[in-house]
């Protein structure tokens, strides 16, 4: 019942001129004692969202360097993913709790997919609080587990992050992407690593400036105005309509503005949809603003020429775990405004790689100092990438997850 992901080949030597020889030596060094480990990801959705991002790009680097690694997805059904989605939302610090059905219904489903895991892993990495369970539930399928935190628990509901911790509180190793997500009462050894993104997928390597006008300008942007972009799921954490709100802003300013969101629905999301109507709704018709989803052949290429086309990149959550969206973007080195919370300040410091910003307003203050003073773009563009390259490419997170298994060894 758990699906196996497939996932394609990569090669760590490929990073060998992106991230330097010295870190892929360390890599090869920490993985050659670690051969054929037996390693199992265990997550909710392979589709949409940054965790399957980063697996897709991870399992096959883990495999590469020659561990035995496996993804695979979780059964659940529609009552499952309104239970987690709202859990979710809870731990991010919504005022709803599960009532105690859907706690019910979480736990049942975790008891059936512990049933199903397979036994004898070395490792098992279990992702975010959907399949939270499975340790007590079956501690004895793997030597070693890991509970992988990708949310902001930085202001959890009290009572949801109160009935989540005995559930994972005891895992061995835990991994937050900063250390003010780590609930008080953890009892292993807890290690705050943040993610990264794969320079090498067609979301990210170098798309030239005329190809990413062209791809942008097929999907109706006209690519000689100038255009403000966000990237990311539909949801209210996001802040679309804040975003929305801001550009109107600058439009005022500078009527030729365009604004793109560009939003994929994952399919552990159950309110994507709504949210995505919600946010046509508050666009009102404007002609200037274009909003797109995986629906409209949005796939990781089209992510890649908006991110590289826009002349300000915007992620102006309002909660965020780590935002692989600012990474991606700051990448391509595009001048960037992001919402001063969770992850975005690791990313971006402000008026150096990007700005912070806390409202639609200041937002707009940020977008309209960028779109006119192209030099300052540049500039701040250009620290971004350095700054990606030095913290958030994958191999540097390889590498963090080698040590932590080599710890599990020693534990
Ligand atoms: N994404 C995408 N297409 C879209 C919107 C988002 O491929 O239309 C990707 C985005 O590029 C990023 C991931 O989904 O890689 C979102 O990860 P992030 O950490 O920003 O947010 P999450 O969705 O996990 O909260």
């Amino acid at each position: 019942m758990l699906q196996p992901v497939a996932v394609a080949s990569k090669s760590l030597a490929d990073y060998t001129h992106i991230c330097g020889r010295e870190l892929i030596a360390e890599i090869r060094e920490l993985a050659e004692p670690l051969k054929d480990r037996r390693v199992v990801h265990i997550s909710a959705t392979a589709f949409g969202g940054g965790v399957s991002e980063i697996l897709y790009a991870l399992v096959p680097l883990m495999r590469d360097v020659g561990l035995d690694c496996e993804w695979q997805v979780i059964y659940g059904r529609e009552e499952f993913f309104n239970a987690t989605k709202l859990m979710h939302n809870a731990l991010q610090g919504a005022p709803q709790d599960l009532d105690e059905e859907q706690w019910a219904a979480w736990r049942q489903y975790n008891e059936m997919n512990a049933r199903e895991l397979s036994a004898g892993w070395d490792v098992c990495l279990i992702h975010d609080p959907q399949p939270a369970a499975l340790y007590e539930l079956v501690p004895e399928k793997a030597k070693g587990w890991l509970w992988r935190c990708h949310i902001d628990l930085s202001t959890p509901n009290e009572r949801t992050i109160a009935r989540l911790l005995p559930h994972i509180k005891h895992y061995p190793e835990a991994l937050f992407h900063m250390r003010e997500f780590v609930p008080a009462g953890m009892t292993g050894r807890v290690h705050v690593v943040p993610p990264a993104i794969d320079p090498l997928t067609p979301k990210n390597m170098a798309l030239s400036p005329e190809d990413a006008a062209f791809v942008c300008g097929q999907f109706g942007i006209d690519v000689d105005r100038p255009l403000m972009c966000q990237v990311s799921r539909f949801d209210p954490w996001k802040d679309p309509l804040g975003v929305i709100d801001a550009y109107r802003v600058v439009k005022q300013k500078l009527p030729e503005v365009q604004l793109a969101l560009v939003g994929s629905m994952a399919s552990d999301d159950p309110e994507g949809w709504d949210y995505f109507n919600a946010t046509i709704a508050h666009a009102d018709g404007d002609p200037d603003i274009h909003i797109l989803n995986n629906f409209n052949n949005v796939g990781a290429i089209e992510v890649n020429a908006f991110q590289s086309h826009s002349d300000v990149m915007v992620q102006k959550s309002t909660r965020e775990g780590f935002g692989l969206t600012v990474a991606e973007a700051i990448w391509k080195a595009r001048p960037f405004i992001g919402g001063n919370v969770g992850g975005i300040p690791l990313q971006i410091e402000d008026a150096v790689t990007g700005f912070l910003v806390s409202s639609p307003q200041q937002c707009a203050e940020r977008a309209l100092d960028v779109l006119k003073d192209p030099a300052l773009g540049k500039f701040l563009g250009r620290r971004g990438k350095e700054h990606v390259r030095a913290h958030f490419l994958m191999p540097r997170y390889l590498r963090d997850y080698l040590l932590i298994f080599h710890e599990l060894d020693e534990a």
